[in-house]
């Protein structure tokens, strides 16, 4: 702690030590600097991809965690930390609709559904192709999620599946968000395909020999990030130390304790709305830290909650789950938008392996759309578990007598950066606005950029800041996602 009782000049300062803090970190050892420092507010690393023991020894993560990775770079990090004993698995994710399940994605596997369904798809698909409809131009910029979902799917996929499972998810009204993130998260059109799967009734899933991801073998996902931190150097990290204060001129940080800190460079992972809050400005400052501007941008920066609910059960998932990884829940009366066979993943994600399996469930909720949250933040943890509980038996994922022997829960405010419209008129000029002070806002919900906030995405986002300041080279993730996604678009799914 001497270094946070002594306010001597840190080089680079990193606030927070979730994957985008590590990554930093990480860079910044690999290079052999030693001036360095991370605060982060929790005992440990690892932020939303850390994972927790409950009391009766079930693991959990902060909802589905799956390294989708699109850099070498972060490749060669993640093996050389679990690969010798991480497990293999296949990325088997479903569709649960009209009482059965559908592979993803679903626009490849319409013959599963009812006939009445299936025509209701084909009929999107051919006013999208000869009818009535007016094709929008689909180079239109700033087109809404909602149009972009109607212009590619059809009316018939986007009533029954891309509409109610998004409303679900983002809790956000569709056409309020932009487009711009979706790149490899969902799987791109062809209206051939589709129709040809239709007719010979065929499955085409997305999981063939390329669709792999490795999992930790102890531990949940936070192993992985607790290992990264493991390998540097202990005294660079202070936990236990939450920032309240920020100057930017004196470009100083204050923590809870009152204590003081300068920096020189300031890699923040805080969320951006925080960061903005805790900021002490300047009267001169640039238009877009404006005090009318500011409370601009925090408006444009919505988020949802993620309440992550973990059933552990005695015995073994039936037969028809022994292989799934996870289910897409579309249907607005079941309360979560996603189920995770989180015993799948790793034998020791349950305490007694055979003997017992394992239930993870993601539900989401939003200002505008509050479910389990009060107005004054009280969370119905039981009224949480028990819909959840109740979903499980109606999508028949548990019986009635099945023995759960552990309930556990986890709520994250701040689960998923919505990618609104507005956010686009505002976000990258406060970002370089901030940079003026040598300030670089990163991560999930330091950047706020979704489409770059899976947890490669942000590890690589605190290496390219720290390749930037030192070696002065671009970065790439933050200011042009979609050259990072691009390369991988043949991967489905939305995590
Ligand atoms: C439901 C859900 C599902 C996900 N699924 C996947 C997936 O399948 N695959 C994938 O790759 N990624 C997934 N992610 C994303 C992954 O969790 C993030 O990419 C990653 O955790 C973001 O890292 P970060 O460092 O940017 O932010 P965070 O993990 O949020 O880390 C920020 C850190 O800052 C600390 N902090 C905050 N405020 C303060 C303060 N005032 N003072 C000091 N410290 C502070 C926090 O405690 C935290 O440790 C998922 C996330 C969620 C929520």
């Amino acid at each position: 702690m001497s270094a946070v009782s002594n306010p001597k000049l840190i080089k680079y300062l990193i606030l927070g030590a979730g994957p985008c803090g590590l990554g930093a970190a990480h860079r910044l050892n690999e290079l052999g600097e030693t001036d360095w420092l991370v605060l982060e507010k929790q005992a440990t690393p690892g932020g939303l991809a850390s994972s927790f023991v409950d009391s009766q020894g079930f693991v959990w993560d902060v909802g589905g965690h799956v390294v989708h990775s699109h850099y070498a770079y972060f490749d060669k990090v993640f093996h050389s930390a679990i690969g010798k004993t991480a497990l293999k698995h296949q990325r088997e994710a479903w569709v649960w609709l009209e009482g059965r399940f559908v592979p993803y994605p679903f626009q490849n596997n319409l013959h599963r559904l009812t006939k009445k369904t299936q025509w209701d798809c084909v009929m999107g698909l051919l006013k999208l192709t000869y009818g009535s409809l007016q094709r929008r131009d689909l180079k239109t910029q700033n087109r809404s999620f909602q149009n972009w979902i109607l212009d590619r799917f059809g009316s018939g996929i986007a009533e029954h599946f891309l509409f109610p499972y998004n409303r679900k998810m983002w809790a956000y009204p569709l056409k309020k968000m932009n487009s711009s993130w979706v790149g490899d998260r969902v799987s791109a059109p062809n209206i051939i395909r589709w129709l040809k799967n239709l007719i010979l009734a065929q499955d085409d899933v997305a999981w063939g020999p390329n669709q792999v991801f490795y999992f930790p073998a102890r531990g949940g996902t936070g192993a992985l990030w607790q290992t990264i931190a493991a390998k540097l150097p202990p005294r660079k990290f202070h936990y236990h130390q939450t920032v309240i204060g920020l100057d930017i001129k004196a470009q100083t940080v204050t923590l809870q304790s009152g204590k003081v800190i300068r920096y020189q460079h300031l890699i923040s992972t805080l969320p951006l709305t925080s960061l903005l809050t805790h900021t002490k400005f300047p009267t001169h400052r640039p238009p877009a830290l404006t005090s009318p501007a500011i409370t601009k941008t925090k408006k444009a920066l919505f988020s949802c909650a993620v309440h992550v609910v973990g059933i552990g059960l005695t015995g073994q998932p039936r037969p028809e789950l022994i292989t799934k990884c996870w289910i897409y829940y579309p249907e607005p009366e079941l309360p979560f938008f996603r189920v995770t066979v989180f015993s799948n993943y790793a034998p020791a994600n349950v305490p007694h392996p055979g003997k017992q399996w394992s239930l993870m469930c993601e539900v989401s909720e939003s200002p505008l759309k509050p479910k389990f949250i009060s107005q004054t933040g009280q969370i119905a943890n039981s009224a949480l578990i028990a819909a959840v509980i109740a979903g499980l038996i109606r999508a028949h994922l548990i019986t009635k007598t099945d023995q759960i022997v552990s309930t556990w829960h986890h709520t994250a405010l701040l689960g998923y950066p919505t990618p609104t419209l507005a956010r686009e008129t505002v976000l990258d000029g406060t970002l370089k606005a901030l940079e003026a002070y040598q300030i670089y806002s990163r991560g999930r919900f330091g950047a706020w950029k979704y489409e770059v906030s899976n947890m490669d995405h942000t590890f690589m986002q605190g290496v390219e800041v720290v390749n930037r300041l030192i070696n002065q080279t671009p970065e790439v993730t933050v200011w042009h996602p979609q050259l990072v996604n691009r390369a991988h678009s043949t991967s489905h799914s939305q995590t």
